[in-house]
């Protein structure tokens, strides 16, 4: 019967899921414009300086981008939050991008930037970054904002602890090209377990063959998701972010870590670094 097919005794599955629903409680207290004021703004988006963490996860992205081994026509970023950046090097390369929140005041922040450019926070630095790290003027941002706006054809809900985390029928039915997610699994799951198990969710939504592109944070125990509201994380080490991958049968390609320094540590987390996998599925 079902009883010995079962991987985890009852009890501790439903730990899992009451664990996952505070999860899911806690982010109805997240405010978009405060996130993004404390993550998206100098220190950490300082586009003079070359240890900001968000020129170095730009830059990732870009090499990820540009080393010619992804292709096809569909890209889907799990858990986008009320940010951009992370498909702003993959927008040239994939010609339909398929944006995703678990909560809807971060799909309608993203939503009001592709109607008519309103947002909580001015993107065109990003822009002008990234069109600086593809060898173009900074001045083709603007084509760059209409690039992004054109190949953006949803933004969806997700909940990545489902087995399917996306509604059936929104991508194509053998999966996406291309997986992005940045700070998603760590940020909304209890414990390592959890987030492994939803980051054999995500991967059904990619086609064998297809790459993942994860960026996350390492050592951090919270983060704040409003003023004065604590999110646990998952706080990893590099090692667990390999077995993680290696367990859902990633084939890694790329591993790079990057050291918070001390000025970066401005009481909005307790982060120690960030790591970028690229990683392939066989
Ligand atoms: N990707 C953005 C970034 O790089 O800044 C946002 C990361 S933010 C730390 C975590 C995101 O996960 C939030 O936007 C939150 O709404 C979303 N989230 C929360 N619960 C989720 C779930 N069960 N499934 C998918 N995403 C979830």
């Amino acid at each position: 019967g079902s009883a010995e097919l079962r991987e985890k005794p009852r009890r501790e599955e439903e730990e899992d899921e009451e664990a996952v629903d505070a999860m899911r409680v806690c982010y109805q207290g997240f405010d978009p414009a405060a996130y993004l004021q404390f993550n998206y703004t100098p220190p950490r988006a300082d586009f003079q300086r070359a240890d900001s963490i968000v020129p170095w996860k730009l830059a990732c992205l870009h090499r990820a981008f540009s080393e010619g081994d992804m292709q096809g026509e569909v890209l889907v970023d799990v858990g986008s939050g009320p940010t951009l950046y992370q498909v702003m090097s993959g927008c040239e390369v994939f010609g339909r991008v398929v944006l995703t929140d678990f909560l809807e005041v971060n799909r309608r922040e993203l939503q009001r930037w592709l109607q008519d450019g309103s947002s909580s926070l001015d993107w065109t630095p990003y822009l002008e970054y990234v069109c600086q790290l593809e060898g173009r003027r900074p001045s083709a941002s603007s084509e760059k904002a209409a690039r992004l706006r054109s190949v953006v054809s949803d933004v969806l809900p997700i909940d990545v602890h489902r087995p399917c985390p996306l509604a059936p029928g929104t991508i194509p039915a053998n999966g996406a090209d291309c997986l992005v997610s940045c700070f998603c699994l760590e940020s909304v799951s209890p414990d390592l377990a959890v987030l492994t198990r939803a980051l054999g969710h995500i991967s059904s939504l990619l086609r064998p063959g297809g790459h993942l592109l994860l960026i996350g944070a390492l050592g951090e125990s919270y983060y704040l998701g409003a003023a004065g509201l604590r999110i646990p994380v998952v706080p990893l080490d590099e090692a667990q972010v390999c077995s993680s991958l290696k367990s859902s049968g990633y084939q890694l390609l790329q591993l790079s870590i990057y050291t918070l320094p001390a000025e970066m540590r401005v009481g909005v987390d307790d982060v120690t670094g960030v790591f970028f996998a690229k990683a392939r599925k066989p």
